[in-house]
């Protein structure tokens, strides 16, 4: 993408009414796109897409054109419309602007001469922004100024507003309005019913379809014309309407500003029992006050939200604006009000994984929610609770006792993994994550415990998390055994690595669990203790007897780690030591994923590996792994991984800047960065890749910040590397607000308000840090200090 940083219109260029039509000043905010290369519309489309958590649409060029796909999707609306009838989110349409005319002639963009383009993500304020000069082949000149927001304020509103100024000539102005888009025509939710309806507030038109399952999906829209100087005078336009579209002439007066507001409204039978009259009477209310109130709520709730998640670099643009790109889309992705969705791995901003939910959102996405926004990641465990059923029924299934997590997850927890798959040279591969992939049931106990950590929630601890813990533990208990060797072994599986299939021993898998099963040891004991009436309750509801817990114990104890004497280095997987050696280098440099180029067999039988895999341990287990053995199993695996995930690239800068070496996080950081932005994986059309997302933020606060979170409190390592002025980011630790600053060998923190502050810097002594104080420490000689500490 091309980042420039050109002099954007201030809000003194505008008229008075159109405030809301500036762009955010600083550049560092902006994600800027100066040309129209209508073949990357797509890759546009996803990395501008505009979304609140419940609804998400991608930020295709408003006219209509065959080149671009306004996509909305909404959260938990899946249908099961794929070969193998399994669920995938729908593509749903937009009300938008279909064409825009003068005199009789529809605007095709692809005619126009464009004398100026550019579009924007405007990060800071949650929109998507597009400026437009052109003329047409009779040199009329018109100027675009367009913005449209999914609103973070009232999350059932898609709101899009246009300035449009006819620079040279006045005559008859025509806006054609629809929801006429290809899925509609042929998709197969039936969006047929379109009512034209007089409302006191003007017309207004509704649409209606069901998925194959019954699921009704609603939408309201109206299109809405005035005088954007002086505010709110309605020029008269004749309108007629149409099916599904609507159109709107006036005559149009040279110099002059017209503004164009289309609201959408959407519901659907998950949010209540009659969607249609939900959407409309929502719609009435917003048209009564007109789209400047709500376009100005949505601009404050972005404003409160970045002051919980905003991360800043000094003295790297580009890093500053991948981090806040990412925490952009984080935000956009997070609905904290649905405890019955997840988000998927391209949240909801493209079509790809068909919105199905991995250990992404666990492992990925989960720490940036629970330090920023409890109440998000408080909302995607739930859906983890809500879904405990299907888990049961699935361990059921393999034979197994407790809670087996689906791989793939859509809207009812059920298994929805595909079982086949096209490589991008068309061979058909059976898909064995489905039935292998078993470490995510450790994965969403992790972050289960993660969250509880940082919140102290006890009320979701006893109520849904305790009971994960147990039922996964369960899981492990039953899902392995001891053999002759003494050692608990769990064969036949897949780990984060998914070239190498049903292997035994998975290394990440088998730690996984081990922590597993202790974990929900030691919550077995803290309930007895703190909550003993409770426990109880618990015990006798999910029938778990004193006994089950001490063999867990005893599992855990007799568990197969994957070390051999002598060695610091974790074996990935049984065997896997003897595999070939092929050394990546020589393949360099490459476009397509390695076992690709040189076929399954062949990448099966040899050490590279797809994505960080032990190396996840280390993250995630850093305080088990001595650190002879994490620095011995970084240098061994990095160099044999491939990153054919866009999960694995901000693991590897997070770990090489915990382990000191800044140089290494550096690169890494870049790569990861660069998987949307400059689309090093070539796949961005088909959504963002929100897990490298939440691994970039991982990668700046828990990698070169180098925090710990614990129990106890939070622990800093920071390494802030050469060319970086600064870190600094907001958190949120059990009720206390603290902001964090590092400079070379600097760190401050800042205890906002809340709760006292447990927090120490490498190995020093913790330090309580009351609200309303700040921590100033230094580094000398390898050894940080605290020097100062003072009210703020
Ligand atoms: C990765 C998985 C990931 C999935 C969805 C796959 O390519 O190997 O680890 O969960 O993509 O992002």
């Amino acid at each position: 993408m091309s980042v420039c940083f050109p002099a954007l219109p201030q809000a003194h260029d505008l008229p008075a009414d159109a405030s809301a039509f500036a762009p955010t000043g600083d550049p560092l905010w902006m994600m800027i796109d100066n040309e129209f290369t209508p073949l990357r519309e797509h890759e546009f489309e996803s990395l501008f897409s505009v979304s609140n958590g419940y609804l998400g649409n991608r930020s295709s060029i408003s006219f209509g054109t065959p080149m671009a796909s306004s996509t909305l999707f909404i959260a938990g609306v899946f249908d099961a419309a794929s070969p193998f009838g399994l669920p995938e989110l729908v593509a749903l349409p937009v009300w938008r602007m279909l064409s825009q005319g003068i005199g009789s002639d529809p605007i095709a963009v692809e005619k126009l001469a464009i004398k100026e383009h550019r579009r924007m993500l405007d990060m800071r304020q949650g929109m998507f922004r597009r400026m437009l000069r052109f003329s047409d082949d009779d040199g009329r000149i018109a100027r675009i100024n367009y913005l449209r927001l999914a609103s973070l304020a009232d999350r059932h509103l898609l709101l899009q507003s246009m300035l449009y100024v006819p620079e040279n000539y006045s005559g008859p102005a025509k806006v054609r309005s629809g929801f006429l888009t290809p899925e509609v025509l042929t998709g197969e939710l039936g969006f047929s019913r379109a009512t034209g309806r007089d409302t006191p507030f003007g017309p207004v038109l509704e649409i209606e379809g069901r998925t194959h399952a019954g699921m009704v999906i609603a939408f309201a829209a109206a299109v809405r014309l005035s005088l954007a100087f002086p505010a709110l005078l309605e020029p008269k336009a004749k309108r007629t309407i149409g099916n599904m579209d609507e159109l709107m002439e006036w005559e149009a007066e040279a110099g002059k500003t017209y503004r164009v507001d289309w609201l959408q409204t959407c519901y659907t039978s998950r949010d209540t029992g009659h969607p249609a009259q939900a959407a409309l009477a929502h719609l009435e209310k917003l048209l009564q006050e007109g789209a400047r109130p709500a376009l100005e709520r949505h601009i404050v709730a972005w404003s409160r939200r970045w002051q919980t998640a905003d991360a800043v670099i000094e003295g790297d643009e580009q890093a500053q604006r991948a981090i806040r790109f990412a925490c952009y889309h984080l935000i956009s992705a997070a609905n904290p009000e649905d405890e019955h969705v997840s988000i998927g791995a391209k949240a909801l901003t493209g079509p790809v994984y068909k919105g199905h939910v991995f250990w992404d959102t666990e492992i990925f996405l989960l720490p940036f929610y629970a330090l920023t926004d409890p109440a998000a990641a408080r909302a995607l465990l739930m859906y983890r609770f809500h879904t405990l059923a299907q888990a049961r029924e699935r361990a059921r299934k393999y034979g197994c006792k407790g809670a087996l997590y689906a791989w793939e997850s859509a809207d009812t927890g059920a298994d929805v993994t595909p079982p086949y798959s096209i490589t991008p040279v068309g061979e058909v591969v059976a898909v064995l994550t489905g039935a292998q992939a078993h470490h995510i049931s450790a994965d969403v106990a992790y972050a289960v415990w993660q969250y509880w950590q940082s919140s102290g929630d006890d009320e979701f601890l006893c109520n849904a998390g305790g009971e994960i813990l147990i039922e996964t533990a369960r899981f492990w208990a039953s899902r392995g055994e001891i053999e002759d060797d003494g050692f608990y072994h769990i064969r036949k599986v897949i780990g984060p690595d998914e070239y190498h299939e049903s292997v035994d021993d998975n290394a990440y898998t088998n730690w996984m669990a081990q922590w597993n099963l202790e974990c929900a040891c030691a919550v077995v004991r803290m309930f007895e203790e703190r909550w003993p009436q409770h426990w109880d309750w618990l015990m006798q509801r999910i029938r778990l007897g004193a006994e089950e817990a001490e063999r867990w114990r005893a599992i855990a104890g007799r568990m197969y780690t994957g070390i051999h004497p002598g060695s610091d280095v974790i074996e990935q997987f049984q065997g896997y030591f003897d595999l070939r050696e092929i050394d990546l280098a020589q393949f360099a440099p490459r476009s397509l994923p390695i076992d690709v180029i040189l076929g399954r067999e062949r990448t099966q039988g040899g050490k590279i590996i797809k994505q960080a895999d032990v190396l996840m341990l280390l993250y995630l287990l850093w305080e088990r792994i001595p650190a002879a053995v994490r620095e011995a199993c970084f240098r061994y695996y990095e160099p044999r991984t491939e990153h054919g995930s866009s999960l694995s690239p901000a693991i590897h800068a997070l770990l090489a800047a915990r382990l000191g070496d800044e140089e290494m996080a550096l690169r890494y950081f870049r790569q990861a960065r660069e998987i949307d932005l400059a689309d090093n994986m070539g796949n961005a059309f088909g959504g963002v890749h929100i897990a490298a997302l939440g691994g970039i933020w991982q990668a700046l606060v828990l990698g070169f910040a180098g925090l710990r979170i614990g129990e106890e409190g939070l622990v800093f390592m920071p390494h802030c590397p050469a060319g970086w002025r600064s870190i600094g980011f907001p958190l949120l630790w059990r009720g206390c607000r603290l902001q964090a600053k590092i400079e070379p060998a600097t760190l401050e923190i800042d205890a906002i308000d809340g709760a006292a502050l447990p927090v120490s810097v490498g190995s020093t002594e913790k330090i309580l840090l009351e609200p309303g104080w700040k921590s100033r420490w230094e580094q000398h000689q390898g050894e940080w200090k605290e020097v100062a500490r003072e009210p703020r």
